[in-house]
């Protein structure tokens, strides 16, 4: 591919440097589970989120499942989520015994439907947690979300695993709920060198339940005060993580700029929508996901112009065999199912030239007026 989805060996070959530096002093510390290099950037990742406790975790599943063992969530209880995500958000559920529950999105910013998730919670029994997820990099409505749930006593759990440095109303994801959780996937926003999560919370005791709970129980060595799991963020990788967060804003910045010429080049076309930003959201384009009347021509084109593009998803979780037992069918969720067809992520990452920029939504929009000659022939008379 002349131009990738996302190009990481850019970004760490502009921090190669810091990076090395950064290992050799986890190396000579021997500090690799626990330790000061994790506690320095959970309290660098919790000033970044606005939030007064951040904990390292194994990955952003793992973070999720965490939160609600630490919010008392299992056997027999119900959790909502939306029936459009990454599946993560849905095995965490699983991993606690729960049972997920998926509910609609929006059609607009594709992110939990309150609507929707008022008439499911009517339905349901034991539901007890509520998951949103801010998907793509934009806040899902948590006024919204927040004001259903209390009617019925669930808690929210924000899956920020897409959204690290996203603000809703002027505070930052991570910072809007009982508690939060990041994904460091390498991809995300924030990435390790490897796999990573994070939770977040205001909630000193949750905090201290997330902290017993990823290093089997343990208050002290060897003194175990529940069951727990082997769930840390390595040394290196929050050292790593420490450097990386260093750029995070600028990243951001990067990628909105970005966004933005992608939607002033598409936001005429036929066909092709640009992603919506709903009002109050500071969107942070972990992916720019435009929704294409023909999705899968225009992706095979982009394919053979050496332009990749992906499907973030195709298929949404109620109708993927691993929750066939939960009897979902086609139709269940209309607008999840129709976001499913129609969605198209395009090239997008803070070293991306404005160059590569240009030749994506120009091959874009060539593709576009020729699949619409009438278009065509309108902006060549403007011309
Ligand atoms: C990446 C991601 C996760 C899971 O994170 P991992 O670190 O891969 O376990 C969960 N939810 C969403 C929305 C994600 O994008």
């Amino acid at each position: 591919m002349r131009i990738p989805l996302a190009d990481l060996r850019a970004q760490h070959t502009a921090l190669r440097d810091e990076l090395v530096e950064a290992f050799r002093r986890v190396l000579e510390s021997s500090a690799f589970v626990l330790g000061p290099e994790l506690a320095a950037f959970e309290r660098q990742f919790a000033a970044y989120c606005e939030v007064p406790h951040a904990l390292g975790v194994g990955s952003g599943t793992e973070a999720i499942a965490l939160a609600l063992r630490a919010l008392g969530v299992g056997l027999g209880d119900s959790v909502l989520l939306p029936a459009f995500t990454f599946i993560g958000t849905a095995e965490a559920v699983c991993h606690t015994g729960a049972r997920p529950v998926f509910v609609d999105i929006e059609p607009q910013t594709l992110t939990l439907d309150p609507a929707a998730l008022r008439a499911a919670i009517e339905k349901h029994h034991n539901v007890r947690a509520v998951i949103p997820v801010h998907l793509y990099g934009q806040v899902a409505a948590m006024h919204e979300i927040a004001a259903v749930a209390k009617e019925t006593g669930a808690v929210v759990v924000e899956d920020a695993a897409q959204a690290h440095g996203a603000r809703y109303h002027g505070r930052r994801a991570g910072s809007l709920a009982a508690i939060a959780c990041f994904s460091f996937y390498p991809s995300k926003n924030l990435g390790a060198l490897g796999d990573g999560g994070a939770i977040t919370t205001g909630d000193a005791d949750l905090a201290t339940r997330v902290a017993l709970l990823r290093d089997h129980g343990q208050h002290k060595k060897y003194m175990h005060d529940m069951v727990g799991f082997t769930a840390r963020l390595d040394g290196v990788q929050a050292a790593w993580l420490s450097v990386k967060l260093r750029y995070l804003e600028q990243w951001n910045v990067r990628r909105r700029a970005i966004a933005q010429m992608y939607d002033n080049a598409l936001r005429d076309l036929p066909g092709i929508s640009p992603p919506i930003t709903a009002a109050g959201r500071e969107h942070v384009y972990y992916l720019y996901v435009a929704r294409c009347s023909r999705r899968d021509a225009l992706k095979a084109h982009l394919d053979a112009c050496g332009i990749a593009a992906a499907i973030h998803y195709p298929v949404p979780l109620h109708l993927q065999p691993a929750f066939a037992h939960l009897g979902y069918r086609p139709g269940d969720f209309p607008v999840a199912e129709a976001a499913a067809r129609e969605v198209l992520a395009l090239p997008l990452y803070p070293e991306m030239s404005d160059a590569a920029v240009a030749e994506v939504y120009e091959t874009v929009r060539k593709w576009a007026m020729r699949a619409s000659p009438s278009m065509a022939a309108a902006q060549g008379q403007r011309a």
